[in-house]
């Protein structure tokens, strides 16, 4: 069988896995970008913090430098030796060697009052004063410094003896770039330091001393604030990995700039921590495993038993079919792609034919193991090519899409066929068959209820033609169906009105005595005219209307016939009005009311209202035969026949159905079974009546084969209370009713009916 796809096909693992998993790697991913970037504004902070710390370095160094050159320069001695005159052995020894060999200038001048150059020293070693040309453009912006401070200075006065320092220092320095080479240029104002001496004139000499940037210089800022591989880097080299700092000249233009590799502190932390680190992601990513997996097995339990819950709500439990909700869905979805003749949609109703029957003489697990195996043969029948569920009791569905109308009709053929075979279960054999009606839709815009209610109507009919029918629905079914609601309505309408009453048909004894009535409901409808109780008798018992409109036969019968003295009247009762608990009861009420004896009236019930074992049937059965009711079995041999139900109940009377008297001498086989019938009467002591006797040929066969009652046009037609038979044959005597005198209760027997009740 092809089911459509009403569950999500994707495995609940594959549904949660996805999302779980991208959920993980989603969290992971953050977690390493929200590290990174943190990692690296840390770092960042530090190698910025880092060229703060160099910044000042270098300006501490100038300043340092500067120290070195003043302690030199600012001295009295100073001012004598190159001011007063010229000892350029003093210059050698205290300036040039000094400075170069303790603090690595490398060059060193001297210029005089009028800024010319009057000593030059390179290396430590006296020079040629033209050593000071690549330095002269610098040097000669630092000299106008140091002579602007020199202006502004206050005069000097001579303090001799005094211990205290004269002057402060009048210096500038910067970095320069000389072919290329980083320089530190320092320009120093030559003062005295306790002014035993002073300068000779407005202006004193200038000290100009470079000392090159090189490794060396490098190496001391490096070791002093732990920089590593510090370098003066020219400016179109540098990095951006590096941290830097740019040395600028005296204008602020940048002429180089030192860069080291940063120290990454949180990088190094992070390497240090790696491995613990490491180790702890991995026994969180096995925790996560752990609880992904854990997760995923519940997800999948709560999936499951989802799916389950959604499985049985639209599955039958005993058949494991699709159900009513999921043939609607199915329906519902389908039937909008019928389009014409070349995509049609076949919906069959399928019933089990006598399914009550085996219910009620095999028992309910019976019934439910007869229902799974016509499951089973039905999915066996239409193999992948429909859609099978179980609508309900025993009634199942079948749907064919885009299959014409011999194929709808093979496949019906096949599923009476496949149905009527004996089945096997654990309570024996049964043999049951099947009515099937059909609907073939092949318009557009028929609603799943609308086609089912075709297949429904032609299944009415198929059971309504007898047993193992194939119908096909026409439209004009419909109609009938429409009719039989109207009738319905109507019947409703008629009860507790005088368009029904009772007619009462004679039956005789052997000497063609009267000895009592059958009483038969009578529907005078006031436009349709009569309605054979045929038609509406089984209507009333579908829709329940019987309840109502038996009390009111019960009613009327009793009523009508309280006073004909010696006849016996038979009531037909249904086996519905039976199944209802309180039924007896209601019947004492009623009797009591109309002040009748129970013992002179029947209750004629069908074998197969007697047939399974309803415990509330065999209850209002045995409380009515103990109030005094007789209980004559209707329609025998058309059912089961059982003697067991015969004796169970303690049936008075059998009536042999007229369908067999009228077989009579037809063959032989109509003739013994009638005379089976009587001889099984007799045998158990019961009264035999014969129904529909009539010709005198019947009746003679009946008399001979010791039948004790009869009833039939021969007789008597039945006629209503007071009113002659109209319709009574020529050869039928005519029966008087008897008239109906006023009513006198019967007091001591209501009495008595009331203290047995049900
Ligand atoms: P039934 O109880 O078997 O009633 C006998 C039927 O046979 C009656 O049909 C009667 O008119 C008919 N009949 C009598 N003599 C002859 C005859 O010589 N030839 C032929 N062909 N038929 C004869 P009716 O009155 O149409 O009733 C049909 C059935 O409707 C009854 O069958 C009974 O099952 C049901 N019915 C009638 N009245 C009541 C009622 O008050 N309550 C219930 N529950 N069912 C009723
Ligand atoms: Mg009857
Ligand atoms: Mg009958």
């Amino acid at each position: 069988m092809v089911l459509p796809a009403y569950e999500d096909p994707s495995h609940p693992r594959h549904r949660l896995f996805g999302p779980l998993a991208g959920l993980a790697v989603g969290a992971l991913g953050l977690i390493a970008l929200v590290s990174t970037f943190l990692i690296c504004r840390f770092d960042e902070n530090a190698t910025i913090r880092e060229e703060h710390i160099v910044d000042n370095g270098f300006a501490v160094m100038l300043t340092e430098l500067n120290d070195v050159v003043a302690t030199q320069v600012e001295w009295d001695s100073a001012v004598e030796e190159l001011d007063h005159r010229l000892n350029l052995d003093w210059a050698d020894f205290n300036l040039g060697s000094y400075l170069h060999v303790f603090h690595g200038f490398s060059h060193v001048f001297v210029l005089d009052a009028r800024d010319r150059v009057i000593y030059a020293s390179v290396g430590g070693e006296r020079a040629s004063l033209a050593a000071f040309g690549p330095f002269d453009q610098a040097g000669r912006g630092l000299l106008s410094q140091v002579r602007e401070g020199e202006a502004a200075r206050p005069p000097l006065l001579p303090r001799a003896g005094s211990n205290n320092i004269a002057v402060s220092s009048i210096q500038d320095s910067h970095v320069v770039l000389i072919g290329g080479q980083p320089f530190i240029l320092s320009a120093t104002l030559v003062q005295p330091d306790f002014g035993k001496v002073l300068p000779r004139s407005r202006h004193a000499p200038v000290v100009i001393a470079a000392k090159p940037l090189d490794a060396a210089a490098l190496k001391v800022l490096a070791d002093r604030y732990l920089l590593k591989d510090l370098a003066a880097t020219p400016l179109d080299q540098i990095k951006l990995t590096t941290g830097h700092s740019f040395l600028r000249d005296h204008f602020g233009k940048a002429l180089i700039v030192l860069t080291w590799t940063p120290q990454r502190p949180a990088l190094m932390l992070l390497k240090g921590l790696a491995v613990p680190l490491l180790l702890l992601l991995i026994v969180l990513a096995l925790v996560a495993v752990r609880v992904l997996r854990g997760s995923l097995a519940i997800a999948s339990e709560l999936v499951a038993s989802e799916a389950k819950s959604k499985h049985d709500a639209t599955h039958d439990a005993l058949t494991r079919l699709p159900n009513r909700a999921y043939l609607f869905d199915y329906l519902g979805q389908q039937l909008p792609r019928v389009a014409g003749p070349e995509r049609t949609m076949a919906v069959l109703c399928i019933d089990l034919d006598r399914f009550k029957e085996v219910n009620d003489t095999l028992g309910h697990p019976a019934g439910d193991a007869l229902i799974e195996a016509t499951g089973l043969r039905l999915l066996q029948t239409c193999a992948d090519a429909a859609f099978v569920a179980r609508y309900g009791g025993d009634e199942f569905v079948v749907i064919c899409e885009q299959i014409g109308e011999a194929e709808v009709y093979e496949l019906a053929n096949r599923i009476g066929a496949a149905l009527t075979e004996q089945v096997m279960t654990g309570f024996g054999h049964i043999e049951v068959g099947c009515s099937i009606g059909y609907a073939l839709i092949d318009e557009p815009g028929v609603e799943p209820s609308e086609a089912l209610h075709r297949a429904d109507v032609a299944l009415y009919r198929a059971k309504d033609a007898g047993r193992q029918k194939i119908v096909r629905f026409e439209p004009e079914m419909d109609q009938a169906m429409k009719n039989r609601r109207l009738l319905e309505a109507e019947l409703r309408l008629a009860i507790g009105t005088d368009q029904l009453r009772m007619a009462y048909q004679p039956q005789f004894d052997r000497e063609r005595k009267l000895v009592g009535f059958e009483a038969l409901l009578r529907w005078h409808h006031p436009e349709r005219g009569e309605i054979s109780p045929s038609v509406f008798v089984p209507l009333a018992e579908e829709t329940g209307l019987i309840l109502a409109l038996g009390e009111q036969v019960l009613r009327m019968a009793f009523a009508e016939t309280a006073q004909w003295q010696s006849a016996v009247i038979a009531i037909n009762v249904s086996a519905v009005q039976l199944r209802r608990r309180g039924f007896a009861a209601q019947v004492l009420r009623i009797a009591a009311a109309a002040g009748i004896d129970p013992r002179r009236y029947e209750m004629e019930v069908t074998e197969t209202a007697l047939l399974g074992d309803d415990p509330v049937t065999a209850g209002n059965i045995a409380a009515l035969k103990r109030i005094g009711f007789l209980i004559a079995l209707d329609d025998f041999g058309t059912g089961f026949s059982s003697l067991s139900v015969l004796q169970r109940f303690s049936v008075d009377k059998i009536k042999i159905d007229c369908s067999f008297v009228a077989a009579l001498g037809t063959g032989r086989e109509a003739d013994t079974l009638i005379d089976g019938i009587i001889k099984l009467g007799r045998a158990l002591d019961l009264s035999v009546v014969a129904e529909g006797v009539e010709n005198e040929r019947q009746w003679d066969h009946l008399v001979d084969a010791g039948c004790h009652l009869f009833q039939g046009y021969l007789l008597g037609r039945p006629q209503l209370a007071g009113v002659p038979s109209a319709g009574a044959s020529a050869s039928a005597p005519a029966i008087k009713l008897p008239v109906r005198s006023p009513r006198q209760p019967q007091v001591a027997e209501a009495r008595q009916l009331r203290t047995s009740p049900s």
